[in-house]
């Protein structure tokens, strides 16, 4: 324990709302908390995410005392308290039941505690005693509590000796405890890639062997954990861990499938991944928005161009091969990941807009930077452009288009015109009904290979 005069933790960088929660919960005659990611990263000088408090009023008790309150999950029954656009987090202690993890008897509806026939704990509700709290949760730095009733910080798993250490360490059997949530697979590499702390070598030699468990996980809890790990301002140190560890192929199937590939393509792939991600945390510190479908379109980009040669070549026309290739590239990671509509329609307007973007039509041109999307697909082109030399006059043209008045963008669209179709600078000819009909498949053929840049 260390007491008020010990540690740097001060009242002034806790949220006001958790800390009325905590006397709320302390006046009514409960034991409250200051939990999880928000004691660590006091205690680490940095700003915590969220605050998270622990308890041993149950559920309902809890809901007594905030009219705010909303109670939510069932795998892990959970108090929400709102205040405005801040939720603090409250949970009821919980004990480890290591005997549920050899049942695997029908559950009843009074069942608190169940597990699955991997030995995963698809309901996690048996409360216990404070001690029994600190023992059942993830690593040593994540089981400390704040008490403020004497500002003490109580640990009971030994988490200051490894904040001072800088190490990551699971409390208990790594193995067992990975089997009974493979999500602390994801979780170990995400907090050791926010908060740089080292995994520690036991917690550490499991990973490899047991991620594939991560196939087990339903894709909506992949979905909430993605987002943890991608849009937390550390993407880039997550994503490529994620990688080194093994892990990655159960979450990002086809994009670890067009990376490991040894063509240039894969190379440049590599690079663009990167250099989104890259641009994916400089947006978050710089406090600029971003959305995980652009992310996703551009993990899925490869493997959308690789399924749009397949069709292709079966002769498949190019706007059905694009349209199918856009589903059965999405359909397959939503089987993974649970990317809700909304986005997984983002993603696929992105695409599309590509492939409009390289057709440099008025008509087109005109449609396309009108379109909603336009600024992400803007972006999602330069990105490109910046490990594809080929397309660099491409994003430099709708650079330049963007910012000119009416007149010029009308001036350079006619210069456009003649550059990329330098046919139409030659007089009309008559053409009689046979040679029209050739004409226009040999037009078709043109803005084709204008599409190939897009
Ligand atoms: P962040 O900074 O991302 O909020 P966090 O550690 O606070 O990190 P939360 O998801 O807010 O993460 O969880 C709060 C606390 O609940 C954790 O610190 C940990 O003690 C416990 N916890 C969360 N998920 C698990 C899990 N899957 N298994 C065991 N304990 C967990
Ligand atoms: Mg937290």
């Amino acid at each position: 324990m260390l007491t008020r005069d010990q540690h740097q933790v001060s009242r002034k960088n806790i949220s006001k709302n958790a800390l009325k929660v905590l006397y709320r919960l302390n006046q009514a005659g409960y034991q409250a908390y200051l939990v999880g990611g928000g004691v660590r990263d006091l205690l680490l000088g940095l700003r915590p995410k969220d605050f998270d408090v622990a308890t041993d009023a149950t559920p309902e008790q809890i809901k007594a005392e905030f009219r705010n309150c909303r109670l939510i999950g069932r795998r892990f029954r959970l108090a929400h308290i709102l205040y405005g656009r801040e939720i603090i987090e409250v949970a009821t202690f919980r004990a480890n039941h290591p005997e549920a993890s050899v049942s695997n008897k029908k559950p009843s509806k009074r069942d608190l505690s169940r597990t699955s026939e991997q030995g995963m704990l698809v309901r996690d509700n048996v409360y216990g005693s404070l001690v029994d709290d600190a023992f059942r949760r993830d690593f040593t730095v994540n089981a400390l509590y704040y008490r403020v009733t004497d500002f003490a910080i109580l640990d009971y798993t030994g988490g200051l000796k490894d904040l001072d250490k800088r190490q990551l360490k699971f409390i208990g059997d790594p193995e067992e405890r990975y089997r009974e949530d493979p999500v602390r697979i994801l979780r170990a590499i995400r907090l050791s890639c926010k908060i740089n702390l080292q995994i520690e070598t036991k917690t550490h030699a499991p990973i490899k062997q047991l991620a594939q468990l991560l196939t087990h996980v339903s894709s909506a809890r992949l979905w909430d954990e993605s987002n943890k790990m991608l849009l937390a301002g550390h993407a880039q140190a997550t994503f490529n861990s994620l990688k080194q560890h093994g892990v990655a192929q159960y979450l990002f199937p086809l994009t670890i499938q067009s990376l490991n590939d040894t063509s240039s393509q894969a190379q440049n792939f590599n690079q663009f991944v990167q250099s989104a991600l890259k641009n994916t945390d400089k947006r978050i510190a710089d406090q600029q928005p971003v959305t995980p479908a652009f992310l996703f379109a551009v993990f899925l980009w490869q493997p959308l161009l690789e399924q749009i040669e397949l069709f292709n070549h079966k002769g498949m026309p190019p706007y059905e091969a694009r349209q199918k290739a856009a589903s059965q590239v999405m359909t397959t990671q939503q089987q993974c990941i649970g990317i809700p509509k909304r986005f997984s329609m983002m993603a696929k307007e992105i695409w599309s807009l590509q492939f409009r973007l390289g057709v440099r039509r008025r008509k087109s041109v005109f449609s396309v930077i009108q379109h909603p999307r336009f600024r992400a697909a803007y972006d999602f082109l330069c990105l490109r452009a910046a490990s594809d030399t080929e397309l660099q006059e491409l994003a430099d043209w709708w650079t330049e288009f963007q910012i000119l008045d009416d007149q010029d963008r009308n001036q350079m669209l006619q210069r456009t015109e003649k550059q990329l179709n330098p046919k139409n600078l030659k007089p009309k000819k008559k053409v009689n009904s046979k040679n029209k009909h050739r004409r226009s498949r040999t037009k078709t053929k043109s803005s084709n290979d204008n599409d190939a840049h897009g």
